[in-house]
């Protein structure tokens, strides 16, 4: 039979990690072990023979309680100690959990009472996408006991090429659905609470205040600033992270006594500049390098053990393979964790962020829907249609056969003289939220026969061109 020794124990036998030997009893095994290694004696029995309290003998993963418990050639015999002066936690564990959990026990950083503080604890993770699949899956893995999600969404098909949390067959279903089924699937020993909302100002603190830890998987600065503030004002960590294109971020926020999202970005870009990973791409593996560092520093932060990354941002530049770390100190005059704080109560993060959220069904001063464009093409009367967007965008989709052209963003300064200011021109690009930007912009320069599309050229191809590929 084999007996396993726990990594704590090896510098008692050489290193050794195991023993095959010959016995017929538990007590026999444990008796022939400690006549190859007398170092160990100590560390297993006490004076009087019996074995120490905080050593626990489990036989093929069941508990030996009595040393005559017989054992037979074949059996494995695995000796679990607590370690770093922890109650031995084994018999709160059932036998397959034991099992599963057995790389994370015999870890002296983990062990069992690391193995029950990941059981304890209860972690939200906010956004169920790119990052939120690496933190979910590696999360309810290592044995997180409560696992919350928040989305609204539904799984997409461009989704897939990151979000690894979910199948093809997913596609349509509701996000904390289909995950929650997935998460169940890795670990049935976790709890996993579905949060199918946008989380706004009115019950983030609701849900937030139920967790221990934070972990950010959004992908817009309204929700990330939200978090923030709630984190703050709750005192809970917040592990954050963020991608665009082939650069990701990570840094561990914390809680009142700061740093925190705000020390780094005290306000947000304004819309438009920087676009979502949605207008913008996002190489399909960084949100899984970025998400798993999130998934460790929440262990981490869970464990009580090792650095985490508070107080510090690192930086990664996936296309040259570089790292930085930047140091990151809480700032007093931050208006969420400074000494005067200003944000005593969650704010309307929208409008804070400059996004629209008029979703009226009625057109704003400047916009055309595409149901009006449409109407005005047909009259065949000249006009100037500008796509506004990146060139790779333009050759997913565009509105070239109805006389668009391509007129990047950042090229527009410059093409603005060769445009007809008295010609109407609409603009368009994804969503409408680039095309809004450029119509102020292009206002203040003069241009007033001018609106942008209304929802972008998304909204064409869900209203009138569907066999139009949307990304
Ligand atoms: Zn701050």
């Amino acid at each position: 039979m084999t007996v396993l020794l726990p990594y704590a124990l090896r510098e008692y036998t050489d290193g050794a990690s195991e023993l095959t030997l010959h016995a017929t009893s538990a007590g026999d095994a444990l008796a022939a072990l400690v006549a190859s290694y007398p170092r160990l004696r100590r560390h297993l029995f006490a004076e009087n023979g019996a074995l120490r309290g905080h050593v626990r003998v489990y036989r093929n993963d069941e508990e030996v309680t009595d040393p005559g418990d017989s054992v037979q050639e074949g059996d494995t015999l695995m000796i679990v100690p607590s370690i770093a002066g922890g109650a031995g936690a084994a018999g709160a564990f059932a036998r397959e959990e034991i099992q599963r959990y057995a790389r994370h026990i015999t870890l002296p950083e983990v062990g069992w009472e690391g193995q029950e503080r990941l059981r304890n604890a209860r972690v939200l993770v906010v956004g169920a996408g790119g990052l939120g699949s690496p933190i979910g899956l590696y999360l309810a893995a290592a044995g997180i006991g409560t696992i919350g999600l928040v989305d609204f969404d539904d799984v997409d098909l461009s989704n897939l090429q990151r979000q690894v949390m979910f199948a093809t067959t997913d596609v349509g279903r509701s996000k904390v659905e289909a995950a929650r089924e997935r998460l169940e699937g890795v670990n049935p020993h976790v709890r996993i609470v579905p949060h199918k909302v946008r989380l706004t100002s009115e019950n983030a603190l609701e849900i937030l205040k139920d967790y221990d830890v934070v972990v950010d998987g959004t992908d817009n600065f309204p929700t990330r600033y939200l978090v923030n503030d709630a984190c703050v004002l709750l005192d809970k960590p917040y592990v954050y992270g963020s991608i665009y294109r082939f650069e990701g971020q990570v840094a561990v926020f914390g809680g009142r006594e700061g740093p925190c999202y705000r020390c780094l970005f005290r306000e947000p870009p304004p819309p438009g500049l920087v676009p979502s990973c949605a207008e913008g791409g996002v190489l399909g593996v960084l949100p899984g390098i970025i998400g798993s560092l999130q998934a460790l520093e929440t262990l981490k932060i869970v464990l009580g053990t090792g650095t985490t990354l508070k107080g510090r941002i690192a930086l990664f530049d996936a296309l040259s393979f570089r790292w930085r770390e930047l140091k990151l100190a809480r700032n007093a005059q931050c208006p969420a964790c400074g000494d005067d704080p200003t944000i005593t109560e969650l704010i309307d993060y929208d409008a804070f962020c400059g996004v629209a959220t008029n979703m009226e069904n009625t057109t704003m001063e400047g916009e055309i829907t595409p149901a009006q464009l449409r109407q005005r093409l047909e009259t065949g009367e000249p006009l100037q249609l500008i796509d506004i967007r990146e060139p790779f965008e333009w050759n997913i989709a565009n509105l070239g056969e109805h006389g668009a052209r391509l007129v990047s963003l950042g090229d527009l300064p410059d093409a603005m003289d060769d445009l007809d200011r008295d010609q109407d021109i609409v603009l368009y690009c994804r969503t409408g939220s680039r095309s809004q930007q450029a119509l102020e912009y292009m206002r203040a320069n003069g241009f007033e026969r001018i609106v942008h599309l209304r929802g972008g050229i998304t909204a064409w191809a869900n209203e009138i061109d569907p066999s139009m590929p949307t990304y």
